[in-house]
């Protein structure tokens, strides 16, 4: 962040036709003249300063003219810095590693001073002494001294310059030494975690380090001490170098014209209009579940690549990307390239290679996908666009949608928004004509929507089932399981139980670095953290009162598991949340065999509502509706009819006629009656006018901006501090229609030890204000008093915190 800006550098002859804006250079910087890693921004004929240094050596040239705008663009935007813009566009893997080594020279003709005596005796002795380590052992001052003695000669640097190594390897941790062996160390030396750690591998396995961490509530440097002594060893095992090579099996012959129904032509030639037109256009797609979009974009893409074009498809998750990946390299074979985070370095490295050299037509992939090295772009496709993925919450802050605009409007190309339930501002925009608008009203062939039923789960209880699972569901399974047809059932939180708490004092067992409450997982048998990973043992006595009245209530997914074995002993069970696919790939793995129709019931989080597109799937049961409602958030209701529609729109997508139940302790919920009829624009109308009412998007833009440090009092200073000064400025432009709220505590008050204020700013975005905005937090981050403390700002943010 310190030297995020642009320095001026002098391009010697040699390398004038070379450097161009987006080159890689090395450059001298700093006192040192250190090597340091540059990329060529703009290329002038002067420079405000004098005595520039030249650069270095030229690598290679990573960004196109067009990518270097846009890394200005999201400077502008996204209130990150040139660095974060990138690093956001590059692969890890192309990152630098710039070493210099020092050893000792001619050191005899010479006198040398104390200081100096000692760091030459202190290279003489590490073999391999880097400048780090020598600052590290003499402190920064010793830069002047080291210069001259490069100079004559009494230093030799050797410069060695690689690429990060990719890293296409698991961690897997197995056991090294006999059972006895193991226990005698424990009895010596270990303590309980080490017991936890051996107890897992003594069944003989290799466990990846995560799962193992995971399953016995340690952190990595529990099992690094174990590696220590001998008593485990780590391996890097080599996993999927590339995961998707062996799906290469396009065929030419069998390349089947796709043949559209009245309703998909029409939108197809619609959006194929505005393809071959010259200029940039955006256009939303809106089409229920199942009705056919993928093959129109499909068809669409044929078009693109009969005349070798290029395409950028993006997809909300990785989950989402089997199922389709593998549609396109039925269709593609070896023209697709595909990007996601759950690719290695290495894998992620040869795709934007191949991309880069013109290798594919077709990238698909998650949010950052985006950025897609293509040197042409003809069409881009954001699938689900409603889809908060698509928003990045890490520096820089970009909406992939943004993104896509940027590069449609720089290539002249089209850009296909598609959705079931297109967000509120997107299909407000296509009202206005804004955007095109095409839409499909139908399920295509003889598959329908499916028939919802809301269960009230209060009646449930009244007559006495204390079960998570209605009788209503249950009995739809068991219809279902007679009938060899699967059934998806839904839960959005995972674990065993969700709430812990004391029945005699009314006690919540919350994360001593996180104001949230814990959540028992039964895999482990510990009590953990879902936002900064802390776990505990679980207790019986309260801790607040110790009263023996703690109880484990809510459910969770492991729960739900367990109550569906019992309810269902012969059915075959499969579940899917974040605990059971920390491997790479395996979710891939479940949803593949799922889909081959090996499991009868898939269990999961919000991983098994999109997306999937699996005929014998004819029952879908969303657990408990509730846990989604009442969020406070102004994109709740949005977020919760599309997920509704979404997992509802999973069952029914064959002939068989699909079923849906919704249980909910809230059956008269607006939302959920809406969801109920799949009726997207009755949603649409009541939300736009509660968003007109109470000034949301797309009526304004919104400021989220974020203070969190460890010193609660500060953090709240700071953020009134900001705010008053944001006032006055406000005033000062004279700017109206701004609605700036007070400082308030975040929703979530108290992440990983970080106390967090918002200020919610709600106005129409543009330069001035986003200038005030930079201005201020630049002062921020000068200002002393605040060294401790975050400023983070979020513009148009999708989730309020
Ligand atoms: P959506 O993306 O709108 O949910 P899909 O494109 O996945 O819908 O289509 C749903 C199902 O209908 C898929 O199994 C797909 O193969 C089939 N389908 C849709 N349109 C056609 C078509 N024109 N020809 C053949 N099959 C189609
Ligand atoms: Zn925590």
């Amino acid at each position: 962040m310190s030297i995020d800006r642009e320095f001026d550098y002098i391009i010697p002859n040699k390398f004038a036709d070379i450097v161009l804006p987006g080159s890689r250079v090395l450059v001298p910087f700093g006192r040192g003249n250190r090597h340091k890693e540059g990329i060529a921004i703009e290329i002038c004929n002067q420079s405000l300063y004098s005595d520039l240094k030249e650069i270095s050596s030229v690598v290679d040239r990573v960004l196109t003219g067009e990518m270097v705008e846009l890394v200005k663009y999201m400077k502008d935007r996204s209130f990150c810095g040139y660095y974060d813009a990138v690093k956001a566009m590059l692969p890890l893997a192309l990152r630098l590693k710039y070493k210099e080594i020092y050893s000792v020279g001619d050191i005899s003709k010479k006198t040398y001073n104390n200081l100096e005596r000692k760091i030459l005796e202190y290279i003489a002795k590490n073999k391999k002494c880097s400048y780090d380590s020598l600052i590290n052992k003499f402190g920064a001052d010793i830069i002047d001294l080291i210069e001259p003695l490069k100079e004559n000669g009494s230093i030799i640097v050797n410069k060695t310059i690689s690429k990060k190594a990719n890293d296409a390897f698991l961690k897997c941790a197995s056991l090294k030494v006999s059972a006895n062996e193991a226990a005698d160390y424990i009895n010596s030396r270990g303590n309980k975690k080490h017991q936890k750690v051996l107890d897992i591998l003594l069944s003989g396995d290799s466990v990846p380090v995560n799962e193992l961490c995971y399953l016995a509530g340690v952190s990595t440097s529990v099992v690094s001490t174990l590696e220590k002594y001998g008593i485990i060893e780590v391996k890097n095992i080599e996993v999927f170098r590339s995961p998707y090579k062996n799906k290469f099996h396009r065929n030419e012959k069998e390349f089947k014209e796709i043949i559209l129904n009245d309703e998909q032509l029409n939108a197809f030639n619609g959006l194929y209009e505005l393809y071959e037109k010259d200029s940039a256009e955006v256009a939303l797609l809106y089409g229920i579940t199942g009705s056919g979009k993928t093959m129109i974009y499909m068809k669409l893409i044929d078009s693109v690549l009969s005349i070798n074009g290029n395409v950028i498809l993006l997809v909300p998750e990785i989950s989402l990307t089997p199922q389709i990946t593998d549609r396109f390299y039925e269709r593609y074979g070896d023209k697709v390239a595909v990007m996601h985070s759950a690719m290695s370095m290495g894998e992620r490295y040869d795709e934007w290679k191949r991309i880069k050299n013109g290798e594919v037509n077709i990238v698909i992939g998650t949010r950052s996908a985006i950025f897609a090295p293509f040197e042409r772009i003809d069409l881009i496709i954001i699938d689900e666009e409603q889809e908060s993925t698509y928003k990045s919450e890490n520096s820089p802050r970009y909406h992939a949608r943004d993104i896509a605009k940027f590069r449609a409007y720089k290539h002249s190309a089209l850009l296909l928004l598609c959705s079931a339930t297109p967000s509120v501002e997107s299909y407000a925009y296509a009202l206005s004509g804004k955007y095109h608008l095409f839409e499909v009203e139908k399920r295509f062939g003889e598959s329908k929507l499916p028939s919802v039923h809301i269960i009230d789960l209060k009646e449930e209880l009244k007559s006495g089932n204390r079960l998570i699972i209605g009788d209503f569901l249950r009995k739809e399974i068991e219809k279902n399981l007679k009938n060899g047809e699967q059934t998806i059932l839904f839960l959005n939180r995972r674990g065993y139980n969700t709430f812990i708490g004391c029945k005699c004092c009314g006690y919540v067992m919350t994360c001593p670095n996180c104001s949230i409450s814990m959540t028992y997982h039964s895999s482990n048998n510990l009590m953990m953290c879902h936002y900064c990973g802390y776990s505990q043992e679980p207790v019986s006595v309260c801790p607040s009162c110790r009263e023996p009245g703690i109880r484990f209530l809510g459910t969770g997914t492991q729960k739900l598991e367990d109550e569906i074995h019992k309810l269902f002993p012969e059915a075959k069970i499969v579940r899917m949340d974040l605990d059971t696919t920390n491997y790479k790939m395996s979710h891939e793995k479940i949803l593949g065999d799922f889909a081959k129709g090996n499991y009868d019931i898939m269990i999961g989080t919000q991983m098994v509502t999109k997306g999937l597109d699996i005929p014998n799937v004819s029952l879908v049961g969303v657990i408990l509706a509730d846990s989604m409602l009442f969020a406070d958030d102004f994109r709740a209701n949005e977020r919760t009819f599309a997920m509704l529609t979404q997992v509802v729109g999973r069952a029914g997508r064959s002939h068989k006629p699909g079923r849906a139940v919704i249980q909910t302790y809230n059956p008269d919920n607006n939302i959920l009656k809406l969801s109920k009829n799949q009726d997207y624009k009755a949603f649409f109308n009541e939300e736009i006018l509660f968003r007109k009412m109470m000034k949301y998007p797309p009526f304004c833009d919104i400021y989220q901006i974020i203070f969190s440090g460890a010193d609660e009092e500060s953090v709240k200073n700071a953020a009134f501090t900001i705010c008053e000064e944001l006032k006055k400025q406000l005033i000062s432009i004279q700017r109206k229609n701004v609605i700036l709220y007070n400082p308030s505590s975040s929703a979530i008050f108290k992440i990983n030890n970080k106390y967090r204020y918002k200020i919610i700013m709600k106005c129409k975005d543009d330069s001035v204000l986003r200038n005030i905005l930079k201005e201020l937090q630049i002062s921020f981050y000068k200002e002393k008093a605040m060294k401790d403390i975050s400023m983070i700002i979020d513009l148009n943010p999708q989730i309020i915190l």
